[in-house]
């Protein structure tokens, strides 16, 4: 670990308290860094702003996807005051930083009551067998959509 990671850690960590004291959310924070220079950061903002999504790596990359006008995080490194439930780990890969750094565990949450770690385990079992369960309808209907976008000319990849 270098001087400079353990600034911008302990900036997330900071995050996550002040966060979490001015009753935005849970204990969580988060910054992004692209060359050491933080370019975005939040903390977990749920009961503030009554949305679930709201996390502290979501609010973080919403911060710095609109200060570096883009919808990637090429090249910049995410500091989490926590390890990543599984839909920020899926917007991580969305937005496709360098590398992220976290401190506390899925577990260390599982124990101040969060639920990151049983989402976790949702992921290994069959949709129908999941505490919501899932079911799939009118695939063929949908597919047609996909055909669409597959032949589509002039579109943007992401
Ligand atoms: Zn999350």
């Amino acid at each position: 670990m270098t001087e400079e990671q353990k600034f911008l850690m302990k900036k997330a960590i900071d995050l996550s308290r002040s966060g979490m004291e001015a009753g935005k959310g849970g204990p969580f924070g988060c910054v992004i860094a692209k060359n050491g220079k933080i370019i975005g950061q939040g903390s977990n903002s749920v009961l503030e702003t009554n949305d679930p999504t709201a996390h502290a790596e979501i609010v973080a990359i919403r911060d710095a996807c609109r200060n570096l006008n883009s919808f990637q995080l090429e090249g910049c490194e995410i500091f989490a005051s926590c390890e990543p439930c599984p839909m920020c780990l899926g917007a991580i890969y969305w937005a496709r930083p360098s590398r992220v750094f976290f401190a506390n565990t899925k577990k260390d949450a599982a124990i101040a009551g969060f639920d990151d770690d049983f989402i976790y385990g949702e992921l290994e079992l069959e949709n129908e067998k999941r505490k919501i369960p899932f079911s799939q309808i009118m695939q063929e209907e949908a597919f047609k959509v996909f055909q669409d976008w597959i032949a589509k000319g002039n579109k943007i990849l992401y």
